[in-house]
């Protein structure tokens, strides 16, 4: 039986107020589906997969229901709460958000492969940060993509905010270099780095990487204080792969995820936290600079279990 995913994605853009978590209604589906009929457990596994909650949860979740002797559960709505019991265990209970550490300016290293959104999420970061009452600079350090290096002065047009860029080609850590340099003499309290994104195969731009961190840390020690990664949440599980090779050699401090307004699987943040053991920090929903907010777990999971 298919199709049991196929919750609609969700449509911010016709609600009211702006949410403050997505509203996935994954188990609303899982309801509709086996409500009032005997519990067919390769579907659920299979239901629980294909949300995006990955082969570790959905097995982890299956294990709990046998362990409590769940065969003998009269309906879905049991194992709906033993889901809900694991997921509350797999997700950090406080929302984590990029708070200002000691140290000027606090350096926000964006990375992600291409695609993902990092450009954006870099401007809506900086957008979020002003918002709340600190200066901020932006260094565009995707000197690979010319097109990147505009698109961030766009952003930076449209926010206010000072652009530090050099040519197209120009070494990154150059990059960084001066944007630190100009913002310690000028008192700002955060530098926001967009980074490249070719394929995390390349271990030149894992190089790379780590020599910007060095050149952070030299000019502002304890820097760079978040490196955050930028994942697309409507890649799913695909994302997970890219996120090992960044964590592993990035020192990531946290998840921005972006698109998940493109999906309705919101399984997709509780693999991530299950599998990397990282915060999601913010989620992106929508294209526009607004369009981020402070992932907060316990509504997040509120909205999963909304009936
Ligand atoms: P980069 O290559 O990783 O720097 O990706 P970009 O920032 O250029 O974004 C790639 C595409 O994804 C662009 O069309 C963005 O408008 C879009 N995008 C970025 N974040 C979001 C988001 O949260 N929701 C949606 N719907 N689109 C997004």
């Amino acid at each position: 039986m298919g199709g049991t995913t196929s919750c609609r994605p969700i449509n911010f853009r016709t609600r009211q107020a702006r949410p403050s978590a997505p509203r996935m209604k994954f188990f609303e589906t899982l309801l509709q589906t086996f409500g009032g009929k005997p519990i067919d457990w390769d579907e659920l596994e299979a239901s629980l997969i294909r949300a995006d909650l990955g082969v570790p949860v959905a097995s982890r979740i299956l294990e709990k229901l046998k362990e409590q002797e769940a065969w003998s559960l009269t309906g879905i709505n049991d194992v709906i709460k033993v889901a809900r019991r694991e997921i509350e265990q797999i997700l950090p209970v406080k929302a984590e958000s990029i708070d200002p550490l000691p140290g000027k300016p606090n350096t926000v290293l964006v990375v992600g492969v291409n695609g993902t959104g990092k450009t954006t999420s870099t401007a809506k970061l900086t957008k979020h940060v002003q918002k709340r009452g600190h200066t901020v600079m932006l260094a565009a350090a995707d000197t690979f993509r010319a097109a990147a290096i505009e698109q961030l002065e766009i952003w930076g047009e449209r926010t206010g905010m000072e652009v530090i860029r050099q040519k197209p080609g120009a070494d990154p850590s150059a990059v960084l270099f001066d944007a630190l340099q100009a913002a310690r003499a000028r008192k700002t309290d955060y530098v926001i780095v967009d980074t490249a994104g070719r394929l995390q195969t390349k271990t030149n731009l894992m190089a790379e990487l780590e020599k910007m961190r060095r050149t952070a840390s030299r000019v502002v020690p304890g820097s760079p204080h978040e490196v955050l990664l930028v994942l697309d949440a409507t890649t799913g599980q695909n994302g997970l792969e890219q996120a090992r090779r960044f964590t592993e050699t990035s020192g990531v401090t946290g998840i921005v995820l972006a698109k998940l307004d493109g999906t309705a699987k919101g399984g997709v943040v509780i693999a991530i936290a299950r599998e990397l053991n990282l915060p999601i920090r913010y989620v992106g929903i929508g294209e526009k600079v607004d369009d981020l907010l402070p992932f907060d777990p316990e509504k997040f999971i509120e909205s999963l279990f909304e009936k």
